[in-house]
């Protein structure tokens, strides 16, 4: 998907205009502890056009300095994004600081939307022309408050974003291999790389084609290696940024099918791996866990399963998740990952008919009975496949609110003990039936 990002100073109102924008679709993700609720990168839609918006507004130093933060937010904005928002706001008129992001974007050949925002009313909406200084054509007034000129905005946008970028290739999977600094993400795609065949080299056209790499596997499948924060890029001043490196992994999950998350057997497990798999898991990806660096540790038989052991505790909810033991200095097992990332690809786009989910209902239901809420119980009529990639399942009941946490999981299982959805999360949703 084309990349759009948000460029601006503090206080213009950059994650205002971003929550405006990408509203309905994060309504739907689920809660999960320990996953930190703020994102700078999400999938947003306008007229059917879709494409990925970056608030690099969230990269902040931790010692304050706004010097680097702009240079930071400027950089992003020119290396990844296909259309660049430079967002202003007119209570201030045109500022030092807004100069300063404009010098930097005069260096891009992408396009550039001037937006000025808190033109709440039609006075301030005459201020903007004081805009045209900045030599980005015609300002656009919008109002990240109360909405208005939003619409106005994303139309401009529509029309900058590459005309072909709806283009995807069904039978190519893509994947990404994500986890914090120094696991071997690196090691691990130049060893992968380096024993497929490129097809690809370096295609013209959108930065996608530079940081997304095309290769076919040995057993002949195609697919496309998404890159993350600092696996070919390294050296640019916002890559030394912790949040700068979430939000890589973030943008590079919501444009994968199977995500890799790498773990460093040396280390074992810290704080930050927890972050990077929860996002994954909360996007409804494929996940695949890869232990790298299993050439360190001294292993005598029992080690693969003590460190499984500690892996499925420290991460309950990815217990649908395969585990590879590799080492990218030695070579060893990473052959298995185009493979693996093909099966739980397959088990994520699955479809399963609707007459044999209702006979696994049949059997469930004299497995376990329904749960009773204050009297009432639960009754399960029908369920459906209504989406796959991830599965996703709705069983129409009698009261959905009787559908206790433990029953839904008690479907899943039973879903998950009949056929093969090793690798992928599962969805169920009741529905009162009518
Ligand atoms: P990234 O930040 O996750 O991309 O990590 P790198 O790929 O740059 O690796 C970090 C360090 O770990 C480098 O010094 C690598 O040489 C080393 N490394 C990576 N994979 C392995 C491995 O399988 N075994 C050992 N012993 N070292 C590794």
């Amino acid at each position: 998907l084309p990349v759009v990002a948000i460029v601006g100073r503090p206080n213009v109102g950059k994650s205002t205009l971003f929550n405006r924008i990408i509203n309905q679709r994060l309504a739907i993700v689920e809660d999960l502890p320990g996953v930190t609720r703020d994102r700078n990168y999400a999938p947003a839609e306008w007229m059917g056009h879709k494409f990925d918006l970056i608030d690099t507004g969230g990269i902040t130093w931790e010692d304050g300095k706004i010097e680097e933060e702009i240079r930071a937010q400027a950089e992003i904005a020119i290396d990844e994004a296909d259309v660049i928002v430079f967002l202003t706001s007119v209570d201030n008129h045109v500022t030092d600081l807004d100069e300063r992001i404009a010098k930097l974007l005069y260096r891009t050949k992408k396009p550039v939307i001037l937006a000025v925002n808190k033109a709440d009313n039609p006075e301030q909406r005459q201020d903007i022309y004081d805009f045209y200084s900045l030599g980005f054509g015609d300002p656009i007034p919008i109002s990240g408050s109360h909405g208005t000129g939003i619409g106005d905005l994303l139309d401009e946008i529509n029309a900058h974003l590459p005309k072909d970028a709806d283009q995807v290739d069904d039978d190519t999977i893509a994947f990404s291999v994500i986890g914090r600094p120094n696991v071997g993400k690196s090691s691990i795609v130049n060893k992968l790389l380096g024993e497929d065949r490129v097809i690809v080299a370096n295609q013209e056209g959108t930065t996608r084609d530079a940081i997304d790499t095309p290769f076919i596997s040995k057993a002949g499948d195609k697919f496309r290696l998404i890159d993350t924060a600092g696996i070919r890029r390294r050296g640019k001043v916002y890559e030394k940024t912790e949040k700068y490196s979430v939000m890589r992994a973030q943008g590079a999950i919501e444009r994968s099918d199977v995500v890799l998350l790498v773990l460093d057997a040396s280390t074992g497990i810290r704080e930050q791996d927890k972050h990077v798999a929860g996002y994954a898991h909360e996007a409804g990806r494929g996940i695949i866990i890869v232990v790298n660096k299993w050439d360190l540790p001294k292993k005598d038989s029992q080690s693969a399963k003590d460190f499984e052991r500690v892996i499925r505790q420290e991460f309950q909810y990815l217990d649908y998740a395969p585990i590879l033991f590799v080492s990218a200095k030695t070579g060893q097992r990473l052959d298995q990952i185009p493979e693996l990332v093909k099966r739980v690809y397959k088990n994520l786009t699955q479809r399963i008919q609707s007459s044999v989910l209702n006979d696994l209902l049949i059997e469930a239901s004299k497995l376990v009975p329904t749960p009773m809420v204050r009297g009432k119980r639960l009754r399960v009529y029908y369920m459906t496949q209504v989406k796959s990639n991830p599965p996703t399942f709705v069983v129409f009941v009698n009261d959905p609110e009787l559908m206790h946490f433990s029953y839904q999981r008690f479907l899943t299982n039973q879903l998950r003990q009949n056929f093969d959805f090793e690798g992928t999360p599962i969805k169920i949703i009741a529905r009162k039936r009518k």
